[in-house]
């Protein structure tokens, strides 16, 4: 059994090499203890410091369709979810989307979306092409899952300048125990190689404590993590749907992610973090707790107000509250009193290629 003192000595080697083995790991994250945790965010928030300030970034979340071609078993938006309402915005939706959002201060437009082949790869270049032309001191962020090297690079000539599409988790048999037959981890994976061949900023990541999740499985996508240093890593805890083949399945924790996302600040120093819209569903404070554990980006909801609980990943999705757009204000308000103030910047990663 590991002590505390072993385990803290672990992080701080952490610290200084930003490496650890599968079996180091392995043995961190299921020794972990609050005490550890502390000692830990303390390390993180340093170190975030050190990079970024106290600034955090903000980015504007257009999720612009619900139509999902896939059968993912955790998420709310899979085709096979007859339940489901769905939507799409127009290419004048979106549009009007990015003009409300640089007016609030936002220089980064996330448009995410289910893979819905109702969007050619036509219309996105369309999209992209006129965000660009109208807002050129902006980063366009694409998030709509797996395409094809030509498609990805058709997008980045149009003006996307950065990719978010998450590996989900490392492991093969851990991946199809929640994808159906067609999807793979290795495709998934592919993926991000030719993103970022194309000079994407690319963002990758998973869900803490998904079904049939281990440490093991943890500690293999910290592996991953350090050999594909992304730009970004997008993490939250799963959170079941009840129209899913998951929906009795328990969630992930906040004390988990929070300890996750912690490892990775101090493994990959440089990187984008957000306190993601997942973490604020599950603690009313969760978001703040996620930038005290070394985050530094919020994605507040951008997407018009009458779509946005259609966009229904989860059970209980937060969408009214201080992580909509318009509320900017009190978010705001909220990362002063933790010591942090939200900026109006591009906010590149620093984690260069
Ligand atoms: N279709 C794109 C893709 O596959 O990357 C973007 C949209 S997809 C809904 C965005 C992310 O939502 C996924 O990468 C997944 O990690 C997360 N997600 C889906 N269902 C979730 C759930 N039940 N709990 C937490 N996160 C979930």
């Amino acid at each position: 059994m590991s002590t505390n003192t072993d385990l803290k000595s672990l992080i701080d080697r952490l610290e200084q090499t930003r490496s650890l083995s599968r079996e180091e790991w392995i043995r961190l994250i299921r020794g972990r203890t609050p005490e550890l945790a502390e000692y830990l965010f303390q390390r993180a928030r340093i170190i975030r410091t050190r990079h970024y300030g106290r600034d955090i970034y903000i980015r504007g979340l257009i999720e612009f369709t619900s139509y999902c071609r896939n059968d993912c078993y955790y998420c709310g938006l899979r085709k096979s979810n007859k339940a489901a309402a769905r939507y799409r915005l127009s290419r004048e939706d979106i549009l009007a989307c990015c003009e409300t959002g640089y007016r609030l201060g936002f220089r980064t437009f996330v448009l995410q979306g289910g893979e819905d082949g109702w969007y050619t790869d036509d219309l996105l270049e369309d999209i992209i092409t006129s965000i660009h032309r109208r807002w050129p001191d902006c980063a366009i962020t694409l998030s709509v899952g797996e395409k094809s090297y030509a498609s990805y690079r058709r997008f980045a000539r149009a003006g996307a300048d950065r990719y978010l599409l998450r590996h989900e988790t490392f492991n093969e048999t851990h991946y199809r125990k929640l994808h159906p037959p067609r999807m793979s981890a290795a495709h998934r994976r592919q993926c991000l190689v030719d993103l970022k061949k194309l000079g994407y900023q690319t963002g990758t990541g998973f869900m803490v404590g998904s079904p049939y999740q281990t440490p093991e499985n943890l500690a293999d996508d910290m592996l991953f993590l350090k050999e594909f240093n992304p730009q970004m890593v997008g993490i939250g805890p799963f959170i079941p749907h009840h129209e899913t083949p998951f929906a009795g399945k328990p969630a992930g924790t906040l004390e988990l992610t929070l300890f996750m996302l912690a490892l990775i600040r101090l493994m990959l120093p440089r990187v984008l973090l957000p306190s993601t819209t997942a973490l604020g569903t599950i603690a009313p404070d969760g978001r703040e707790r996620g930038i005290l554990a070394g985050a530094n980006v919020v994605m507040p909801n951008l997407s018009p107000p009458q779509v946005r609980e259609k966009y229904l990943l989860y059970d209980n999705k937060i969408c009214t509250g201080d992580e909509a757009a318009e509320s900017l204000n009190s978010l705001g308000a909220r990362m002063e009193a933790i010591g942090y103030r939200l900026v109006t910047a591009r906010g590149d990663s620093l984690n260069t290629f």
